[in-house]
């Protein structure tokens, strides 16, 4: 309480007058700017959030005596990372040793591991390839062509280089997997990410990424007041002096400035009816060019392991003939892996198209699908398998449920990029007087080098609060 009379004090001191803010969403780039504002004087804020809860994608559930990620776990990268900044001296974040996953095939079972271990590595270089590339293709074609001159080391051992050749899909799944498509033809090979050099799989030993929440909101003067749960925001009127932002509870709000930060799936099913007046051309094509779909992570948790220490993890592969018939939601389930920090989890990897499907399954269902693949693939005998005690998973997430209509944003080949992205497009303030525009707009989407990632959200957050901050020096 001293310490925010001391700061509107401060600000008074200057001069300055305290504008009226609403910031619409509680995720990372929502509290990045509020906790910024807050920090520099700025107290008459209103934080409108349509859940019950801060964090948005950031979703940490306890499990096991400690806590998973449904949404984002790792921190990629140390340098030019602000989360990495954020924590680096509290000694939280732990890196994750390399291992690989066997191939379990729906035909043959365990594929030998040496044959396994190669792809694991082909797979690795492509991704980091695709990564590095500047050939204006999708991600798909320029991975195809290079994943057919690799195999070509197999073409004097028919069997294995038929498996090389079907193991294809894996490649596409970790691709896609990291890149939240849900098909690589949709993802641009080159773009603008630009990936913090370090570490790419920084976990939060068991703490989860809500920390990061944490240390934002510890370093600026109280916020939980701020915050108004079960809020969704309806419309915004942005072109008059002052912007209003009406609730569907049928409340409103009048603010010098809103600062919209919902994902850009809420903006791709909601911009016509969320904008008074409609937005720009060039803002709705930067919504329409740009790509977010999702992946689904779930955590099983077992009172008693039923496998061992040597165990790093699996793809399941399925032989086409066994798919050849329609694929079901078991065949998106692609990667099986234990949990670094937490010792008696599992957590299952579900990419691809038919994720939407996966996320309408019950618990029961799924469980039950997955005790089927282990035994089907012939991962463990049947007989020694136990069903989960629990499960973390976001039923109805994060691709059906209308705060997120998918999980992080990515470049299509149809993105604009470069200095005119559309990211930055999608960043640009809105209003009638340049000098206080009304309207501004953070979240992962509007961060022109680190979309995607919790990082860049904030990196946008922090951003759009130094905007308004120049505006009344
Ligand atoms: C499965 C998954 C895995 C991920 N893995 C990683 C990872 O390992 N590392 C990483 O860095 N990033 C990862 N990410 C991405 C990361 O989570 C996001 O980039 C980041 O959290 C986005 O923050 P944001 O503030 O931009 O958006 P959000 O977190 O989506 O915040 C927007 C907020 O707006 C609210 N909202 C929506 N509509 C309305 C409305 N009409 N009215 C009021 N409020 C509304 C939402 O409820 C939400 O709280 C992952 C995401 C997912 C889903």
């Amino acid at each position: 309480m001293f310490l925010e009379i001391g700061f509107l004090l401060l600000f008074a001191s200057f001069g300055l007058s305290d504008p009226t803010l609403v910031v619409i969403g509680a995720g990372a780039s929502g509290i990045a700017a509020a906790t910024r504002l807050l920090q520099h004087g700025i107290t008459n804020i209103t934080i409108l959030e349509a859940n019950d809860q801060i964090g948005g994608r950031i979703h940490s559930v306890s499990l096991g005596g400690r806590y998973v990620d449904t949404g984002a776990e790792w921190c990629h990268g140390e340098k030019g990372n602000v989360v990495y900044d954020l924590v680096k001296d509290l000694g939280i974040l732990q890196g994750t040793p390399p291992f690989y996953l066997e191939i379990y095939h729906s035909k043959l079972k365990l594929l030998n591991p040496d044959f396994s271990h190669a792809l694991n590595d082909i797979f690795f270089e492509l991704l980091v390839e695709s990564m590095r590339s500047k050939e204006s293709v999708s991600v798909g074609e320029l991975l195809i062509a290079k994943y057919e001159q690799v195999i070509d080391q197999w073409k004097d051992d028919p069997s294995n280089y038929k498996l090389a050749q079907q193991a294809i899909v894996l490649l596409e799944a970790c691709v896609i997997g990291f890149n939240g498509g849900f098909s690589w033809f949709d993802l641009a090979a080159d773009v603008d990410f630009v990936i913090s050099e370090g570490d790419q799989n920084l976990h939060w030993n068991g703490l989860g990424f809500k920390t990061i929440l944490n240390v934002l909101m510890e370093k600026s003067p109280p916020i939980n007041d701020k915050i108004l749960f079960k809020k969704e925001v309806r419309q915004i009127i942005w072109d008059s002096k002052e912007a209003v932002v009406q609730c569907t509870d049928n409340s409103s709000y009048s603010a010098d400035h809103v600062i919209m930060t919902v994902s850009l799936g809420v903006l791709k099913h909601q911009h016509t009816n969320l904008f008074v007046p409609k937005l720009p051309v060039n803002k709705l094509l930067a919504i329409e060019q740009l790509g977010i779909a999702a992946v689904q992570k779930i955590f099983l948790y077992y009172d008693r392991r039923w496998w061992n220490d040597s165990y790093t993890g699996n793809f399941f592969l399925w032989d086409p003939n066994d798919v050849k018939n329609g694929a079901s939601w078991l065949t998106a389930v692609s990667v099986l892996v234990p949990v670094v920090h937490n010792p008696n989890v599992l957590q299952v990897w579900i990419i691809g198209d038919l994720v939407p499907e996966v996320e309408q399954c019950s618990d029961e269902v799924f469980i039950n699908g997955i005790m089927y693949l282990l035994d089907y693939f012939g991962v463990v005998d049947s007989k020694i398998v136990t069903r989960p005690d629990a499960i973390a998973r976001q039923v109805k997430n994060w691709y059906t449920n209308p705060y997120f209509r998918g999980a992080f944003s990515y470049q299509t080949p149809r993105t604009r990029v470069g200095q005119n992205s559309d990211e930055a497009i999608l960043s640009e303030p809105l209003g009638n007087n340049p000098q206080k525009p009304n309207l501004l707009f953070a979240g992962e989407a509007t961060s022109p080098d680190h979309y995607g990632t919790v990082h860049g959200a904030i990196d946008t957050g922090f951003r759009e609060a130094d905007r308004i901050l120049k505006m009344y020096k």
